[in-house]
């Protein structure tokens, strides 16, 4: 390790450690609020280089080739990711188009790029250009990044297929396995980490302060977008999501109606994964906010250990919502078969896929470390060392 000094600070209640050096099978974690601050680096900085260059070919498979291929009396439609996208677009859902085109394939590729710029340099021992801001970008970006949701967008679709048509799964499918399985490995790469991986190599990264807790102020901005979520949230679940014309009969499709379909066609299991992610997920979200916020804004002292694990909890389970939109442009793009079969997005999509944006940007917004601060916590307690978990 290099001399110097390097600290590590908890991003969720603000404590300073001094860096602690980790052994094989350890990790830090925070004394005030069980975060975790560091785990021991496994991989090298070429490794980290090599999972992104894998990544960067099953990602362009993923989104060259179809997913599948959907075969209607004789004919057969097939549709990668960008068919979707353009498909919604078509059929009149530019903000839906535009969205999952962004958390879908924008983001994702900006993330790998600027892993890439990082990691590149870090292999060879440099330290890259522009250090500071791209690894700020890079957990910027990361919430953002939503391949594996995608990925479940898939399954759903096919066990949703199977019973009106047989449905052929395309090179981009096991494609998309593969990147999302490497895009969940490259989501450990934070800027702490990063920055702590560059000091190990001798090169002048230095630990960065941590920025100061927005003023308590800004909560009225969480409440303005957590509300305007909730709004959403009636036409989200009241709206159709999709329609489907099979031979001249339209029906429409509400996220319910979808779940409840789900359900009579035997797959419960696919069902229950639906009905979490679009309905549970959501609310769940909405009311846990609400409770962090409002107990912050009265300066409530009581089990903020407990409330940290629950903001911890929605920031992670935060993209999952957006699985039914990906499942309803994934479905448009599939069933194109003029009279016999159409699916087209509904007004639901795109007042579901802002919902997810409202309740994702609310929870960035809202910075734990306030919750301590206005408990009457000191923001900076300097410790000696932070305590090492053994595994
Ligand atoms: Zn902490």
């Amino acid at each position: 390790m290099a001399a110097g000094h390097f600290s590590l600070s908890c991003h969720h209640c603000g404590v300073a450690y001094q860096r602690p050096r980790l052994n094989p099978g350890e990790w830090a974690t925070c004394e005030r609020c069980d975060s975790v601050l560091e785990t021991y680096a496994v991989f090298p900085a070429g490794a980290w280089l090599a999972v992104l260059i894998a990544t960067v070919i099953t990602f362009t498979f993923a989104n060259a080739f179809p997913v599948a291929t959907l075969v209607v009396q004789g004919a057969g439609q097939a549709a990668s990711f960008i068919d979707a996208v353009v498909i919604t677009w078509r059929s009149g859902y530019p903000e839906v188009a535009a969205l999952t085109f962004s958390v879908g394939f924008l983001l994702p590729a900006f993330h790998l790029g600027l892993l890439i710029w990082i990691f590149g340099p870090l292999s060879l021992g440099r330290m890259p250009l522009y250090f500071e801001p791209a690894i700020h970008l890079i957990d910027l970006l990361k919430p953002w990044c939503m391949v594996p949701v995608f990925l479940m967008g898939i399954l759903v679709s096919v066990v949703k297929l199977v019973s009106l048509a047989s449905l052929i799964p395309g090179i981009g499918l096991f494609a998309t396995v593969a990147s999302a399985i490497l895009i969940t490995a490259l989501s450990r790469l934070n800027a702490d980490k990063i920055r702590a991986m560059a000091h190990d190599l001798n090169l002048p990264a230095s630990s960065a302060p941590l920025k100061k807790p927005p003023s308590p102020s800004l909560i009225m901005r969480t409440w303005a977008l957590m509300l305007g979520a909730a709004f959403l949230y009636i036409p989200a679940n009241l709206l159709p999501i999709m329609k489907v014309s099979v031979l001249g009969t339209e029906s429409a499709h509400t996220i319910l109606g979808g779940v409840i379909e789900l359900w009579h066609m035997g797959s419960w299991d696919i069902a229950l994964v639906v009905f979490i992610a679009s309905v549970v997920v959501p609310l769940f979200k909405l009311v846990a906010l609400a409770i962090l916020v409002f107990m912050t804004q009265q300066r409530i002292g009581r089990k903020l250990k407990e409330r940290t694990h629950l903001y911890v909890m929605v920031e992670f389970i935060g993209q999952w919502s957006m699985l039914d939109v990906f499942v309803v442009i994934l479905l448009s793009a599939l069933g194109q078969f003029g009279s016999i079969l159409t699916i087209e997005p509904g007004g639901g999509a795109a007042a579901f896929g802002g919902v997810v944006v409202l309740t994702m940007i609310a929870a960035m917004g809202f910075d734990p470390r306030l919750a301590w601060r206005l408990a009457g916590h000191r923001r900076h307690l300097r410790r000696a060392a932070s305590p090492i978990h053994q595994s």
